[in-house]
């Protein structure tokens, strides 16, 4: 069976854009591979250092907000970054094997450099596309579903695999070329328009969310500001909630947008058609997330037996790695 690595940075809770970037393949996949998903506490470090509080937190809305979605703790693998020691180790070997400058170039962490203020950035928080490549390759992972701010990220893993095989494979493939998997939705704007819908950016729909707080957050939402009267005819295409539409109620989209342009539907019925969409999409997931929360024991459990399963798997990678790279006695 073919691996799939991926999953989410402990630095709070997941969110509408999770769901159709990623999760929604993560549960579409899990029979058809055998899929890790990574609650990743260290490299919420990288940019949290100062809240080790909140990460610890959030380690349960995390794994939590997952499991509502549908992964079944039976077929996927669920594991704490930090628990992994295989990460920790790969991450010092690939650190020699990427340049500075190259890490500096990835357009992602220069946009996220920018949006946390750094102009001084930490070695972590610079090399963390380093360690994603241990976190994806610790355990041979064939598939990473992904949104498209991680693309860059895929790519320097492939270039690290690349070049660790060149340098110590003797012609054979050490470690695999991980491949990015994008949906239908690999970047869902956030609710204010402007940016990814981020978990730390406070544009986002929690998939935590009651169904009041969806209501206001749509209702609140930045459409098209130019039209002012329910007469002026609107322009979907700067509109927030026309692209949520799109995803969300893709059955109506095209009528919605046409009657957007026509001036024959308001922005209140529009907000108020897209927010029961999200309701019901989200009403299941709310089902199992009551049952979790009210299970949180069982939560340890998966992720301790996950994270004990990941050690297993990766501390025979290590192996077979510092075997490839002469680190061993006989
Ligand atoms: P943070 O702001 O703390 O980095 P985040 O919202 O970017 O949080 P991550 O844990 O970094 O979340 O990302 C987890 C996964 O979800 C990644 O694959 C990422 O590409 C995807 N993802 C996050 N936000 C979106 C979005 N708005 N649209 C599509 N995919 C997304
Ligand atoms: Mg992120």
């Amino acid at each position: 069976m073919k691996r799939i690595l991926t999953g989410d940075r402990t630095t709070g809770k997941l969110h509408l854009g999770h769901y159709v970037g990623s999760l929604q393949n993560r549960v579409k996949l899990q029979d058809e591979y055998d899929t890790f998903i990574i609650l990743a506490d260290i490299q919420a470090l990288t940019t949290h250092f100062e809240r080790p509080e909140l990460l610890n937190k959030s380690i349960y809305d995390v794994a939590i907000d997952n499991l509502s979605v549908g992964l079944d703790p039976n077929k996927i693998t669920m594991f704490l970054q930090s628990k992994v020691s295989a990460i920790a180790e790969l991450t010092v070997f690939y650190s020699m094997l990427v340049s500075v400058n190259s890490l500096r170039h990835n357009p992602t962490i220069k946009t996220e450099a920018k949006q946390y203020g750094y102009d001084d950035l930490s070695y972590g928080f610079l090399g963390y596309p380093v360690s994603q490549t241990a976190d994806i390759t610790f355990c041979d992972a064939d598939l990473v579903p992904v949104g498209d701010d991680q693309i860059p990220h895929i790519e320097q893993a492939r270039k690290i695999a690349r070049r660790f095989n060149d340098l110590y494979g003797k012609g054979k493939v050490i470690i695999k070329e991980p491949k990015p998997l994008l949906s239908n939705t690999p970047r869902l704007i956030g609710l204010d328009g402007n940016s990814k819908m981020g978990k730390s950016l406070g544009n986002a729909i929690y998939l935590s969310d009651a169904v009041e707080d969806v209501n206001a957050k749509i209702k609140s939402a930045a459409t098209d500001r130019n039209r002012i009267k329910i007469k002026d005819a609107g322009n979907p295409d700067i509109c927030t909630i026309s692209k949520y539409h799109e995803v969300f109620n893709p059955s109506e989209y095209k009528n919605i947008y046409e009657m957007c342009r026509n001036a024959d539907v308001g922005c209140v019925a529009c907000k108020k058609l897209l927010a029961e969409k999200i309701n019901c999409l989200v009403a299941p997931f709310r089902e199992t997330r009551a049952y979790y929360e009210e299970h949180k024991s069982e939560v340890r459990d998966i992720i301790l037996a996950g994270s004990e399963k990941a050690n297993m798997v990766g501390n025979k990678i290590v192996e077979d790695i510092k075997r490839a790279m002469n680190i061993h006695i006989e």
